[in-house]
């Protein structure tokens, strides 16, 4: 969901909202579209925390191969 985080230059008011295609939000407080985008909440923790999908893929690689479960396999080139 394209959700943004704004602050209005007119009303300092920060909102979020919905930002579809080429659709312009406005203030919901003084309907004014001189606005000023912030970084968003939720794509900033997803950035700098992730879930550890990465860690495993790491950590199995230093430990062998791959495709066998040996550390000193002749078959691949690794080792
Ligand atoms: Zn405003």
């Amino acid at each position: 969901m394209p959700i943004f985080e704004f602050k209005c230059n007119d009303c300092q008011n920060e909102f979020e909202t919905l930002v579809m295609g080429s659709a312009k939000p406005e203030c919901p407080s003084c309907n004014s579209m001189d606005l000023m985008k912030l970084m968003s909440a939720c794509g900033f923790v997803s950035k700098s925390a992730g879930p550890g999908g990465q860690t495993q893929t790491t950590s199995s690689a230093a430990s062998g191969c791959g495709s066998c479960s040996s550390s000193s396999c002749s078959s691949c080139s690794i080792g």
